[in-house]
């Protein structure tokens, strides 16, 4: 089978980022970003009047994962299958589009995956400590009400994880499209196969850090090679948002 990487560059999103701003998926917007005097997450809110959550929210994301509360929790069931997705690099992260179909049901909910992308270090902490990476797999609701799904990654043994190696065989650098033919992407494989997890309500993680979304984060970390990580880390160094305050949330832990 041959794997013949198809590099679409938007015009667009090149254009961008050659003038040094950045593109996200609602379109071009203020700076943003997670290093510097200007821009940095504590001034998130004051770069736009839509980013004002990002100081004024009282359930913001991430959070230290603590003082849990042992739950009889739904278990979650995905229906994920191998797709081909899209790589593309917003300047802010690598994220991973998939086609319709994907979803996660929790109890009487179903969420469908959107897409899903990657911070280093893990924005959530679990008592205090990071772990190398997170993938966030975000999903929607028909009620619109948002459900992340977030997968913690460590380095492991292995010198890759064969799961994460379409993507991350073909890190976009930014403002770069990639769709590789033939290349089928088996999302399940993407998960740790304990489904333990945590759960609590929180924010977006990146501007305008809207409210209600349920989050869920998967206990069990999945292992990535030292390589992929580096490999991330050579085009995102930091794109983390520190921890936020929990003001009184209950996080449940499944049982
Ligand atoms: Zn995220």
């Amino acid at each position: 089978m041959s794997r013949k990487p198809l590099i679409l560059q938007s015009l667009a999103v090149a254009a961008l980022a050659v003038l040094g701003l950045t593109a996200h998926a609602s379109g071009a917007g203020p700076h943003w970003g997670y290093h510097g005097s200007h821009g940095a997450p504590a001034q998130w809110a004051e770069l736009d009047p839509e980013f004002e959550t990002c100081a004024k929210g009282t359930r913001q994301s991430p959070i230290d994962i603590r003082s849990t509360v042992k739950s009889n929790l739904p278990d979650l069931y995905f229906q994920y299958t191998p797709v081909a997705p899209t790589i593309v690099n917003n300047g802010h992260t690598v994220q991973v589009n998939v086609p319709r179909g994907q979803s996660v049901s929790i109890g009487d909910k179903t969420y469908e995956l959107l897409q899903f992308h990657f911070h280093t270090p893990s924005e959530e902490t679990v008592n205090g400590k990071h772990a190398a990476m997170v993938g966030h797999f975000v999903h929607k609701n028909v009620a619109g009400q948002l459900g992340v799904v977030g997968v913690l990654m460590q380095p492991g043994p292995m010198p890759k994880n064969e799961a994460y190696a379409p993507i991350f065989d073909h890190l976009p650098r930014p403002g770069e499209r990639i769709t590789v033919d033939d290349l089928e992407l088996n999302l399940a494989a993407l998960l740790p196969t304990d489904r333990g997890y945590y759960t609590f309500e929180g924010s977006l993680t990146t501007p305008p850090c809207s409210e209600s979304v349920n989050w869920i984060i998967l206990k069990k970390p999945v292992a990535l090679g030292t390589d992929q990580i580096k490999a991330f880390r050579r085009l995102f160094n930091a794109n983390a948002r520190p921890v936020q305050p929990t003001n009184g949330r209950v996080i449940k832990e499944s049982m």
